[in-house]
């Protein structure tokens, strides 16, 4: 595989993409109210901005139905000839914000499907990822790139796919990818997006000192990585979900032709058309999905 073109970079400049969580069936449900999250991550935000001057933040918000983009401190409206960049402006953000959620609620309403308990992890993944190639291509000089999924929400199995797929695309742009989950249980999805992409996962223990957790262990660049000892993941669950009914599943079957997981076993692939076999009764063709 080629490797990505080298790079030129200011040493520890950063650019930030954080993928901001608002599930509304999520926060409604958890023990840390959204506004007290968003004190922590605002302050979280400006202590980035004012590390270095040239350091760059940008804010995406992954909904239920939709994502968007909500804050970036380069943006011309953000930068003020007296102040600068600094501090983030907060009520700009938090209009955004708002008119986000309100947004994302109606396109909500339209479907019949009843709340879906996940958010659109995949598509603020891809979102980030097309900000970051853009930054790539517009000159040999820009600050290193990095994601920070602040996430609540469970996985969904329905965007392994185009979650996986987001996942080595960043790994090919060697832009790492840092997860702070603070779900109840782990988050597959981002434990293997971190552990792929070289980035750090954290389940903070204590929520209540969020901004801690993100100023110690998050705000921390990639050139300044390299002398540090940064939180290591106990264990990654490295089980994926089949492409026939999007379930997460510990064995399965895999076309030796495209790689694509089933649950059970197909006549053909339904990716790449390859005809299979029949499967031998006592010996089935499953192997250990990894
Ligand atoms: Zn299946
Ligand atoms: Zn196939």
């Amino acid at each position: 595989m080629a490797s990505a073109p080298s790079k030129l970079y200011a040493d520890d400049v950063s650019l930030l993409v954080v993928l901001l969580d608002t599930n509304p069936f999520f926060w409604s449900s958890f023990s840390l109210p959204f506004s007290k999250f968003l004190s922590h991550v605002l302050s979280f935000l400006n202590s980035i901005l004012l590390l270095n001057q040239f350091n760059q933040v940008v804010v995406i918000a992954t909904g239920c139905n939709s994502c968007d983009y909500i804050y970036d401190s380069s943006s011309a409206t953000n930068t003020d000839a007296e102040s600068g960049r600094m501090p983030a402006l907060c009520s700009d953000l938090l209009r955004k914000l708002d008119e986000f959620v309100t947004r994302d609620q109606h396109l909500g309403e339209k479907d019949s499907l009843g709340p879906p308990t996940s958010s659109l992890l995949s598509g603020s993944l891809s979102m980030a990822l097309c900000y970051i190639q853009k930054v790539f291509r517009s000159g040999p000089l820009h600050p290193q790139p990095r994601i920070l999924c602040l996430q609540g929400s469970t996985d969904g199995p329905e965007q392994y796919v185009a979650i996986m797929n987001a996942i080595f695309s960043a790994q090919r742009s060697m832009v790492p990818i840092d997860s702070c989950f603070m779900g109840s249980n782990n988050s597959a999805f981002l434990q293997q997006a971190s552990y792929i992409t070289g980035g750090v996962y954290q389940k903070p223990q204590q929520l209540d000192g969020l901004f801690q957790y993100l100023s110690t262990v998050f705000a921390t660049d990639l050139h300044s990585r390299t002398f540090l000892r940064l939180p290591k993941s106990v264990g990654v669950d490295f089980r994926a979900s089949c492409f026939c009914h999007k379930r997460t599943i510990d064995m399965g079957y895999i076309c030796s032709v495209c790689l694509s997981i089933f649950c059970k076993h197909h006549k053909k692939c339904s990716t790449c058309g390859s005809v299979f076999g029949q499967p031998q009764s006592d010996v089935p063709s499953a192997s250990n999905v990894k």
